[in-house]
């Protein structure tokens, strides 16, 4: 991330800039076209820290005042495949990431399973502060939350999208009946993404024994690494 905010010009940066172009006589400077060089990174980058830094202090909604910090999501700013889960648990809470309790391990196998490294891809979750005691969501707080999910997605423009259970999958596929097993196993258009529903990893650690549940989620993911040309 610090690397991503290096490339962002600064004043004086700029100020340098110029006076190279004035040296060596330019009278004229090109446009850069920074979305054909590299995909627009150096905008999305600083888009998405401006983002995060909203997020960070964010007291929008009734969340902020139980939370230890918030917990924007982390990975690639270019990522193809982006990972939403519920909202932030205990660990991440504390930590100021997503994922990173025992859940979070299990969504690293799944990912290095999927032969993607985690840093390649972007993880975030649907609210971005913890719910007290880990209770799902309110329609509300998703409500004021979302926006910062949509601007994510905006910038980061993923390929595939996988949600996280039934919260994620909600806010994706509004009008889906039925339970987790019902919905998933096939993508789902979200203006224009393609969304993969499948069970969170806290659920498969629930239900550890179940091979059921962890060949659905197999399959699931096995049609987002095609979809994304893994093989
Ligand atoms: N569960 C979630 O849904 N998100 C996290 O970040 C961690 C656990």
């Amino acid at each position: 991330m610090e690397k991503d905010a290096d490339k962002t010009l600064t004043l004086s940066d700029l100020e340098e800039r110029l006076k190279f172009f004035r040296d060596i006589g330019a009278d004229f400077i090109f446009k850069s076209e920074p979305s054909s060089a590299s995909g627009g990174l150096e905008e999305a980058a600083s888009d998405l820290q401006t983002i995060h830094a909203e997020i960070l202090r964010c007291r929008k909604c009734s969340l902020a005042a139980e939370r230890t910090q918030s917990v924007p999501g982390e990975g690639n700013f270019r990522a193809e495949l982006m990972f939403v889960g519920e909202g932030p648990g205990h660990d991440e809470d504390v930590q100021g990431r997503p994922f990173v309790g025992r859940a979070g391990q299990l969504l690293t196998k799944i990912i290095q399973a999927m032969k993607f490294e985690r840093t390649e891809v972007f993880i975030t979750n649907i609210v971005k502060c913890r719910p007290p005691n880990n209770r799902v969501p309110h329609r509300d707080e998703v409500e004021t939350c979302s926006p910062y999910l949509v601007e994510q997605i905006k910038n980061i423009r993923p390929k595939v999208i996988v949600t996280l259970g039934k919260s994620a999958t909600d806010f994706f596929v509004p009008d889906s009946t039925g339970g987790m097993t019902a919905i998933r196993g096939r993508f789902y258009d979200w203006r224009g993404v393609p969304v993969m529903p499948t069970f969170h990893p806290s659920y498969l650690i629930r239900n550890e024994g179940n091979m059921g549940i962890k060949r659905m989620v197999w399959d699931d993911m096995r049609m987002v690494m095609a979809r994304l040309g893994k093989k």
